[in-house]
């Protein structure tokens, strides 16, 4: 149902994620665990004196809390405990009128005397309604000394009064405070509700738009049905009646599915040059790095789902499919795991990189010379085939730390310093070693064995 609010001096344009937000619960998306539990709470008046809503933004905490609150003082509740959205009570939530059921936002509401004046309020009775409701919104922000002076009231409540508090962030609320709450835990929305919604706000609005480039912006909203809504506005503003998947990437700047295409060819020849026309592009065409990061996380997972054989979690239109697992016949499991693994390391440095372009340019180039680089796992195959080729069983020993490296080893192991191995050995007596640490040892180790069995089988000969 769609939210009934004009104004009598000038007709105002009210955002989608206003204009369609739920004013039953059988209009609510995804949550249909948590509807089920309130439904019954107001079907056997059992309710709590005071309830969490936790969950991502834009998961629909508040409506939910609205929703309840709204069923709560319906007058004349409908079957399977919906509110009518007719009588004078529900009417004036959905108008935010409402005396009874107060909207405060902890972010500018947050200190004790703010509290204070929410705890003397409800002292008194209910002006109209049957019970007074405190919608606390963007709860984690809230004082420790707020928290304090809410306490007690949340405590011993007068029977006509409750708490409905929404938080993105429950674990930054008091224990005291939880433990006396019914807690709630939303998750986000699936791709397909999302492009459900959509396609059913696009009807009414009158906008063509295909699928995949729902799925496309419901991936960007990652989750949140209010984010996709309000990007879908903004989309509205912009379009003269349709809308196609490269119009939604320039509005929302986010760089082509080609580019990523590109990118994947790119790997077949280690093309280093293509690498770098794609991260220019990137830089001037103002798309969001950080952004392109994750485009790139979510590109490579998508093919090692589908090289594995594992359903993909968010939906993805089936000629998209086809095209990344044509992709992945050229590429093993073990190079998208090391793409994987730069790329998270690359997000993890995202803050800290002095220049965000240079980080994209090696990002990217390390990625298209992933398939010169040797997995390790490759090496220890090859180790252990060559230790079966041996007439007598030979088997590979660490070196001691004090053992000096056999000459054979001095002029093949050039790429990987004597020094270290003895320095990474030399640390072992003194302090543990860090995991890098110990990735470097033991890639030195298995470099020393190779080195080690190879001059062995020249001696057999
Ligand atoms: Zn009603």
């Amino acid at each position: 149902m769609q939210e009934n609010t004009t104004s009598n001096l000038q007709p105002q344009y009210l955002v989608l994620a206003r204009r369609y937000r739920p004013q039953t619960f059988a209009d609510v998306l995804g949550h249909d665990a948590v509807v089920t539990t309130l439904k019954h709470a107001l079907r056997l008046q059992k309710t709590s004196q005071a309830y969490l809503f936790a969950g991502p933004r834009g998961t629909g905490k508040t409506t939910l809390a609205r929703l309840f609150a709204k069923a709560l003082n319906c007058t004349c509740l409908k079957s399977e405990s919906e509110p009518c959205n007719a009588c004078s009570s529900c009417q004036e939530i959905t108008e935010s009128r409402s005396l009874d059921v107060q909207e405060i936002d902890g972010a500018s509401h947050r200190g004790i005397d703010n509290i204070r004046a929410i705890t003397e309020g409800a002292a008194y009775a209910p002006t109209s309604s049957r019970f007074k409701i405190y919608i606390i919104d963007e709860a984690h922000m809230l004082t420790k000394e707020a928290w304090n002076a809410l306490l007690k009231t949340l405590e011993e409540p007068p029977p006509s009064v409750k708490f409905f508090f929404a938080t993105t962030e429950p674990h930054k609320i008091p224990s005291t405070i939880l433990s006396r709450c019914q807690r709630f835990t939303l998750r986000r929305i699936s791709h397909s509700l999302i492009v459900t919604k959509l396609q059913k706000i696009s009807h009414d609005v009158g906008l063509a738009i295909d699928e995949t480039t729902l799925l496309r912006l419901a991936d960007y909203a990652d989750g949140a049905l209010r984010d996709a809504e309000s990007l879908f506005d903004q989309l509205l503003t912009f379009s003269n009646g349709s809308i196609t998947e490269g119009v939604l990437e320039e509005v929302l700047g986010i760089a082509p599915f080609d580019w990523l295409l590109e990118l994947d060819r790119a790997i077949d020849t280690a093309d280093v040059a293509t690498a770098y026309k794609i991260s220019d592009r990137v830089f001037y065409e103002g798309k969001d790095i950080g952004h392109f990061i994750e485009d790139l996380c979510d590109h490579f997972k998508t093919m090692l789902l589908l090289k594995l054989s594992i359903p993909l979690p968010t939906a993805c239109p089936d000629e998209r499919k086809k095209e990344l697992l044509k992709i992945t016949e050229n590429i093993s499991q073990e190079h998208l795991i090391e793409t994987l693994a730069l790329l998270a390391e690359a997000q993890k440095t995202m803050n800290s990189a002095a220049s965000e372009r240079f980080l994209l340019e090696w990002l990217l180039i390390s990625i298209v010379r992933i398939k010169r680089k040797v997995p390790l796992a490759l090496i220890v195959k090859k180790l252990f085939e060559l230790q079966e080729k041996l007439p007598q069983a030979s088997h590979i020993e660490e070196p001691k730390p004090s053992q000096a490296l056999p000459e054979a080893t001095k002029e093949p192991v050039a790429a990987v310093p004597e020094e270290l191995i003895c320095q990474v050995e030399r640390k072992e007596t003194i302090v543990p070693r860090t995991p890098h640490e110990e990735e470097c040892r033991q890639e030195n180790l298995i470099r020393f064995a190779a080195v080690e069995l190879g001059a062995t089988l020249s001696k057999k000969k």
